[in-house]
């Protein structure tokens, strides 16, 4: 029976750990202030920066939300981003992503001072996590590396292949397995065998966006999964695909008209010797480690 790799569980504990943290340095002065610009309507986005606040009023963590208009122009958020790295109740600044077509996202991304940068977004911290010099590293490969050393699951010497390669996950996820000592093999959609290759995993990491990518046949027997992806299904047809006599799954299914999947396909866990549910695996995390990151942040620009 595989273990489940419970993230909610995890990212409980880390929040905890936080909260203490944000306990002992405003007693003596310093409260950690975390900015988050939320740009438009978009609904999805509404429900990511309102958790991420709630998060922070949880753990005693100032938060400031600002709500630029969808019709704001990139001088205006160059500008917002100016005063956010100049205030000093402000340590850690997220601008919520996707921004409307019009904005220049990577221009404002650079903008963002490293030492604020919570997202680990920035090529200053892209680099800094590359050469293993201190960084803020990016929420959820940052979490993919808390669940497994926090469940015990050994990383030096292991095989570890990730499937994705992008700035945000897959990218990153690599470097801090290599910083693991794991050895590691990063695939993407032009990787040639693509099975040949996640069989080889002892550590397998799909960050790619498909639901139910990776199959049974793609995967050692006794692997550690980690499911990074988060897809909405909405079909009955997928559906059926994957949770056809899952009672638990089809109630939800029913009442909502959708369920949320991973990028690997259930019947893939069950060859494995733990993984991460979706969900409840590494999407609890990724906001868990933003509040660790501008915990960090906070002492960091202060030389703590
Ligand atoms: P991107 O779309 O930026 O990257 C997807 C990666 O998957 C790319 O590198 C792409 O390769 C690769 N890929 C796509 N198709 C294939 C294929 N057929 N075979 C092999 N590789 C393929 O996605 P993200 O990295 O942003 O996100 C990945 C997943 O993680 C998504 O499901 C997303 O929802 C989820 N996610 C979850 C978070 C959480 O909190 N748990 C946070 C962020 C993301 P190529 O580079 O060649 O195009």
């Amino acid at each position: 029976m595989p273990t489940l790799l419970n993230g909610t569980a995890v990212a409980a504990a880390i929040r905890q750990e936080v909260a203490a943290e944000v306990k002992s340095l405003t007693a003596r002065g310093i409260r950690p202030g975390l900015a988050a610009v939320l740009v438009g309507n978009v609904a999805a986005s509404h429900i990511y920066v309102s958790s991420k606040v709630k998060s922070c009023e949880e753990l005693g963590i100032f938060s400031d939300l600002i709500t630029p208009p969808e019709t704001v122009t990139t001088e205006e958020m160059l500008g917002l981003v100016a005063d956010l790295n100049a205030r000093d109740d402000i340590d850690g600044i997220l601008i919520q992503l996707p921004l409307p077509k019009h904005v220049d996202a990577k221009r404002l991304l650079d903008a963002i001072s490293p030492a604020k940068d919570v997202d680990g977004f920035h090529p200053v911290n892209a680099g800094r996590l590359q050469s293993g010099r201190p960084a803020l590293a990016p929420c959820t490969p940052a979490g993919v590396i808390e669940i497994l050393k926090r469940s015990g699951i050994a990383l030096s010497g292991k095989h570890a292949v990730v499937v994705g390669r992008s700035d945000i996950v897959g990218k990153p996820a690599a470097m801090l397995l290599l910083h693991e000592n794991a050895t590691v093999t990063i695939c993407h959609s032009k990787t040639a065998d693509l099975p040949s290759i996640t069989r080889q995993a002892d550590i397998l990491v799909a960050a790619i966006g498909r639901p139910g990518f990776i199959t049974p046949e793609m995967v050692k027997p006794g692997a550690t999964i980690i499911d990074v992806g988060i897809n909405r299904i909405t079909d009955r047809a997928e559906f059926d695909k994957f949770f056809a006599g899952d009672a638990k799954r089809e109630e939800i299914f029913t009442r909502r008209g959708s369920t949320i999947v991973g990028d690997v396909h259930p019947a893939a866990f069950e060859l494995a010797s733990a993984y991460t549910p979706v969900p409840g695996g590494v999407g609890p995390l990724t906001i868990a480690m933003l509040m660790s990151n501008t915990v960090r942040a906070a002492k960091m620009r202060r030389g703590l």
